[in-house]
């Protein structure tokens, strides 16, 4: 079996014309666009780079974009008080604080700090709670994890009942990933660093996620025939035919897997996409949810 490819560029296409059409109609009722705010802190490279990816997908939509550069160094007090001057702008319908922080600052402070109402990563403990509750709505749902749930349905007639493994149980990716597939009402296995024989846990999976940072752990020999697989992973391995030195590759063996999976996304190519795509949907969704209560 050779496994069809889930591609996560189509996938957030649609989701971000979808997005550019209501954020125009949004404009237009309401005479301002819906507006990002960034946070980020210090000079990584890679935070620095996502953070530009963010804001031209917020100009490519029509979405108003602020952001605010700060030094390494900033002390927590400061830095709440910018995030608190965001929650007060009306003009800012969602702010993202770029994590990692360093070190000497309290992530979890920090992120309680943004206002629940524009909490457009959803990581903020209300809206984490909320999740991880039987009959509660959060405000916003984890990007990377929302782009990995909608891909899953694009591949699958039914999550109900299936056997889901999420490799993973970072705050960011794993765990809320694993809460959304509970929603969904997938019986959930969720492994980790100290999961004992991975491979047959893995086996057993319907839908397996792996959001592990390992690259090309899972090997085809791990996956159920006619699975669908979700590489999560993004790691860059030495490939001096490259110009730039390395190649990007996923947690799961490609070549492998498509022998024996149903589905598969591709790395890059599948999730990435997905997680900028949410953020746009959840920017917008906060506006509108503000502008109707106002
Ligand atoms: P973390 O490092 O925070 O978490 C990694 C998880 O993998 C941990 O739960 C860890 O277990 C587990 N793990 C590590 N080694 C093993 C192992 N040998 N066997 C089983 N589990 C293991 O990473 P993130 O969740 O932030 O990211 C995961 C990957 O996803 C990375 O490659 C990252 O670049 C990528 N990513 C991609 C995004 C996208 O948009 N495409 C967005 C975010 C991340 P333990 O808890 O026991 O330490």
């Amino acid at each position: 079996m050779t496994a069809r490819m889930i591609d996560g560029k189509i996938i957030a296409e649609g989701i971000r014309a979808q997005v550019k059409q209501e954020a125009e109609e949004f404009k237009k009722q309401f005479g301002f666009a819906p507006g990002l705010a960034t946070v980020l802190v210090g000079e990584d490279p890679a935070s620095q780079s996502y953070v530009r990816m963010k804001h031209r997908a917020c100009k490519k939509l029509g979405l108003e974009s602020f952001h605010h550069s700060l030094a390494a160094t900033i002390d927590q007090k400061t830095l709440i008080g910018i995030i608190e001057t965001l929650n007060a702008d009306p003009r800012v319908s969602g702010i993202l604080v770029q994590l990692p922080l360093p070190e000497h600052l309290d992530e979890e402070a920090v992120l309680a700090t943004v206002a629940v109402e524009k909490d457009v990563d959803g990581f903020h403990p209300v809206n984490i709670g909320r999740l991880a509750q039987q009959g509660r709505t959060p405000g916003a749902i984890p990007c990377t994890p929302n782009g990995i749930l909608t891909l899953i349905k694009e591949s699958v007639d039914e999550i109900s009942g299936k056997n889901a493994v999420v490799v993973g149980r970072s705050n960011i990716v794993g765990m809320p990933t694993a809460l959304l597939l509970i929603r969904e009402n997938a019986t959930v296995t969720i492994c980790h660093s100290r999961t004992k024989d991975l491979p047959a846990v893995t086996r057993q999976a319907d839908i397996v996620v792996f959001a592990v940072g390992r690259p090309e752990m899972a090997r085809g020999d791990w996956i159920k025939p006619g699975a669908v697989v979700i590489d999560v992973g993004v790691n860059r391995v030495e490939d001096s035919s490259r110009e730039r030195g390395y190649r990007l590759v996923g947690d799961v063996a490609f070549d492998e897997a498509r022998e024996v999976a149903g589905a598969i996304t591709p790395v890059p190519g599948g999730v990435g996409p997905m997680t900028i795509a949410m953020l746009m949907r959840n920017t917008l969704n906060l506006a509108q949810r503000m502008a109707q209560k106002s």
